[in-house]
């Protein structure tokens, strides 16, 4: 069912007014009034206010329809721009959107193991200013920065505690360190939660949709939005659904809990599994030295082209992945799942149509509604994409997005 916001002019009504006009518009005031039951004047002061920031724009076009011509209202998508990089196990990938979620500026770069802390910010801002500067952007139009990566990670301070490959710096203050160096608010958070906002964002989903993102990486986690919200928990790790337990006492996760789904589901477990089917890897072309996720793509487009024993690891894990989505479903009671994540960028077709048919056939609310399943546009780049999503919708839709300010200077 859907879950109305109070109609009082609240803090949250500019976030559900900005909402509306993100996922319906255009749309006119009227309108406006209708879909808040906000007040006239209410809605014409947060529109007045919105288009003095820049963050609205009326489109010239107006439309009557019976009565008095009624001019639509957009977001304009040119007013501000987020940045968001993801940290892989050996790249770094920025993207730059504008404020409905377009992708304007993209850049991958190969990230060997940083010796020291320094070298991990030093790379991390010379991409940032890279790809800014190399779209002409000028620097008061950049909201911010959020660096994402696989969690746990500490929002409020701005760390991950356990980034695979970067785990001697948990105790670094990359959001703080960042931030006092490029001069932009820098967030850090966790690729799944990121992913989830970016698809919601990019895919103008409203906010009565009960949204959700089920992520693929090295791990598995997801995101879920509520009411155009992130739902984050007490520590803003909610949503790890790659470390629910499907084998009671299995292998033990690098989380400290046995059994976790990542470990049977996950790329790098399903590359440890071709890697010891005798003859497997090398008919495949998987080399000894390839780093998992490249290995992952080659044993995903073998299972796609037809190959018996890839299609039948890909198919394990597609039906463990339903499991969790199933989970998920049954948790949240989902409108809408989008698959996201590098771990679905070459085979991700055959996790869909796996996932869309467990939850037809069973997901416990099924008799009331369908889950719709998609598959991300770029699952590749989802994280970074949202992670640009996550600082402008603290910027444009302040009130149920991380905030984002101006550092103090
Ligand atoms: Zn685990």
């Amino acid at each position: 069912m859907a879950r109305r916001e109070s109609a009082a002019a609240g803090p949250g009504s500019r976030a559900l007014v900005v909402d509306l006009i993100r996922s319906a518009g255009p749309i006119s005031r009227v309108e406006l009034v209708k879909a808040t039951g906000l007040t006239q004047p209410t809605i014409s002061n947060i529109v007045r206010r919105l288009i003095d920031d820049d963050v609205v724009r009326e489109t010239g076009a107006t439309v009557a329809t019976g009565g008095k011509p009624r001019t639509m209202l957009v977001i304009n998508s040119r007013s501000a721009y987020g940045v968001g990089i993801r940290v892989g196990a050996d790249t770094l990938t920025c993207v730059v959107t504008d404020t409905r979620g377009g992708t304007i500026g993209r850049e991958l770069v190969s990230a060997p193991p940083a010796e020291k802390p320094e070298d991990v910010v030093a790379q991390l801002a010379a991409l940032y200013r890279d790809v800014t500067h190399g779209l002409g952007l000028l620097p008061q139009s950049v909201v911010g920065l959020a660096v994402v990566g696989p969690g746990p990670v500490d929002v409020a301070r701005g760390r991950f505690l356990a980034l695979p490959g970067l785990e001697q710096w948990a105790d670094l203050d990359l959001g703080q360190t960042l931030t006092a160096e490029l001069g932009v608010p820098v967030l850090v958070d966790c690729d799944a939660a990121a992913a989830a906002v970016g698809e919601f964002w990019g895919r103008q989903v409203s906010r009565e949709r009960t949204f959700g993102c089920l992520y693929m990486n090295s791990g598995i986690g997801s995101g879920v939005v509520l009411d155009g919200a992130l739902h984050r928990g007490a520590s803003s790790n909610a949503g790890e659904i790659g470390h629910v337990s499907v084998v009671r006492d299995g292998a033990r996760c690098r989380c400290g809990n046995r059994g976790c789904l990542e470990l049977y589901a996950a790329p790098a477990a399903l590359v440890s599994r071709a890697r010891a089917t005798p003859g497997l890897a090398d008919r495949l072309g998987i080399r000894p030295d390839d780093q998992y996720a490249r290995a992952f793509d080659v044993l995903a487009r073998a299972a796609i082209y037809g190959d018996g024993q890839a299609r039948a690891l890909i198919d394990e894990s597609a039906l463990l992945l339903a499991d969790g989505a199933m989970t998920l479903s049954n948790l949240w009671d989902l409108d809408t799942l989008v698959l996201a994540g590098p771990g679905f960028a070459v085979a991700g077709s055959l996790y869909v149509t796996e996932i869309r048919r467990r939850l037809a056939g069973r997901a416990f609310s099924r008799g009331l509604h369908t889950v719709q399943v998609d598959l991300s546009s770029n699952p590749r780049d989802s994280a970074a994409i949202g992670g640009a999503a996550l600082v402008l919708q603290g910027s444009v839709a302040p009130g149920h997005g991380p905030q984002v300010s101006a550092p103090q200077s």
